[in-house]
Order: C-alpha cells, then structure tokens, then sequence
C-alpha cells in the first residue's frame, strides 16, 4: 500500500527556521575583510530572501577579530524588517552592553561543551563561563532582548575526542534555568555523524522536552547535510547555516565548515519542507558575496542552480511527493 509508505515523510517538520549566520560566523573566518557598506549590502540582500534570523556580528575585541570592529555600525544603518530577529554575540559583560545600546534583537553567549575548547576559545573554565552567562543573561533579559546560548563542540572535541552527551544536558540545563529561548548544539569542528546527532537530540528532548533545539551543522568530513536530515527525523527545526557556505573550519585550514543556506533551502524545498525563503534571492546573495570577496563561495546550488522541477521560484515541493515505489517493491529490489 502507497499510503504506509508516505509515513516517514509525514513525520517531518512541516516548516523549519533557518538562522543566517554568514555576516558573523562566515566572514569572520574569511581572509578578506568586507568594508562596513559592503556588509550593510550582504545583510539588506538576505533580509529581502525572507529569512526570520539573521546573526549580524559579534561585539568581541576588535583586536581581536578584526572582522568584527564595526558591527555597531552595521546594526545603525542596516534596513530592519519588523518580522526579523537580528542577533549579536557578546563574550561578556562590556560586550552586552554594547550589543544592548546598538539595540541587537538577541543576545547570544558561547559556551564549549569541552574544558579545554572553552579554555582555548576564551581562557576560562567552564564553570567561569556559566558564571558570566548567568550576568550576561540578566542583562540582555533586563533590557527586554532574547537571551540565546549556543554550546560549541557538542559531538566531539578537537582536543578531548568524544564529549559526554551528559554533560552537553547538564549545561544545557542550567542555560535554560538563566532564561535561555533556545539551546544551539553546535558542530563546531564537524566531528559530528548522523547518529550522533539523533542520540543527543533525543536525549536533550527527553531531559529539556519544551526546549527548542536548533543544530549548528558543519560540513569539514562532509557530512553537514546528512546532519540536518538525522535531526529533522528526530523533530528539530531549526536549523544555522552561511550563506555560500562561507566560514571554514577553526581547527582545519582549507576544510568546509558551516553549511550553506542555499544548498540546506534547496534540500528543504525537494523534500517538500517550508522554509519561508525565497531561493533565488539565497542564490543572488550568494552571487554577489562571491564578488565581494573575490573567489568562489562552497557552496554547491549557486553552481548546479535549482532543479527544474521545482521551477525557477524554487518554490518547496507540494506535489509529486508521493513515493515512486511501494514498500514490496523496495523490499524485493
Ligand atoms: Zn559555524
């Protein structure tokens, strides 16, 4: 019978959030450095392709990441859309404040999942950090922002190897306790696998069962895409990708690290999964990044261009979703 077929499918998320991260998470691991009016154009051209979140940039050290010295500036003069949550990272206090004052929609802090990851990334413990979130949190929650918090190396540690799912719970725990909207698992170095992915999303469903999960994929072994289906399967959707696929991995220079929205919308809309986004404007952001920095983006669609079938809108699938095969046949093939 067809219809016992189609269950798999119709246990997917109907619709999923994508978070826009290339203007913080992609930029700041390219080499070039994007004048602030080239930016504002990156970010207006995404907040017309009907993404709902975009991650603008960091209030870090500009020392530090030169990349990120005027996002200030960058959230002054970007053009707005009502129906967009447009976020900041802040590393601590000082950074809050000033991702407070330039009036940022959400405020994410970053946490590793690792003793030494969080002591390479920000020289505490992991305990320092969760004391310093619990302040940032009141402070973003005082001022009437979303308090945001992303766990980094969840599915393996570039220095430590295989992170205890536990302990990923427990931190997730006490972020929400401070008020945190969401949990970001991320894959920070890509050490991430499917199954990897379905056991630690049903496990924090099972501990956190009214906590959304949202899945920071990374693709440096390939696997970014088969990531995003292993959670979708579970329920989760929300998901974090770069436009042109831009932000390679921190720990492996030359390997792919953040997946590419275009390539994620496009996966989406074949399966027949909403995302709001309009692909070939995904695609044209993408074409005039790829001029901005002056060498080819990652990403696969901007080369390929989107199925014919799915027509120039690239518009998510709503027919034809119907399995060419019935389950005999592809038990006797
Ligand atoms: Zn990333």
């Amino acid at each position: 019978m067809r219809s016992a077929n189609r269950l798999p499918l119709a246990t997917l998320p109907a619709r999923v959030s994508i978070r826009e991260v290339g203007p913080r998470d992609g930029l700041q691991n390219e080499d070039v450095l994007l004048t602030t009016e080239q930016k504002i154009a990156l970010i207006n051209c995404l907040s017309d392709s009907g993404l709902q979140y975009i991650e603008v940039g960091s209030f870090v050290n500009p020392r530090a990441v030169p990349q990120m010295a005027d996002t200030a500036e960058v959230f002054a003069r970007i053009e707005r859309h009502p129906n967009i949550v447009y976020s900041a990272i802040a590393p601590n206090v000082r950074g809050t404040e000033r991702a407070i004052a330039a009036n940022a929609d959400a405020i994410q802090v970053f946490l590793s999942a690792s003793e030494s990851h969080n002591h390479s990334n920000v020289n505490m413990s992991i305990a320092q950090s969760l004391a310093q979130a619990s302040e940032i949190a009141q402070l973003v929650r005082g001022a009437g922002k979303m308090f945001d918090a992303v766990l980094s190396v969840v599915f393996g540690c570039p220095f430590e190897g295989e992170v205890p799912i536990e302990r990923v719970l427990d931190l997730a725990e006490q972020l929400v306790a401070m008020g945190a909207a969401q949990i970001t698992l991320g894959d920070t170095t890509g050490m991430a696998h499917p199954r990897l992915v379905q056991e630690v999303c049903l496990a924090f469903a099972e501990r956190l069962p009214n906590v959304p999960i949202r899945l920071h994929p990374h693709s440096a072994r390939g696997a970014g895409l088969a990531n995003v289906l292993a959670a979708l399967q579970v329920g989760v959707d929300r998901f974090d990708a770069s436009i042109g696929g831009i932000g390679g991995c921190p720990f492996a220079p030359g390997a792919p690290g953040n997946v590419c929205t275009e390539d994620m919308v496009h996966m989406f809309h074949e399966m027949g999964v909403a995302t709001g986004i309009k692909l070939p404007n995904v695609i044209a952001c993408a074409r005039s990044l790829e001029q901005l920095l002056g060498h080819e983006v990652p990403g696969q669609t901007i080369k390929a261009g989107i199925c014919g079938h799915l027509g120039e809108s690239g518009e998510p699938r709503t027919q034809n979703l119907e399995p060419r095969v019935d389950a005999g046949e592809l038990v006797s093939s």
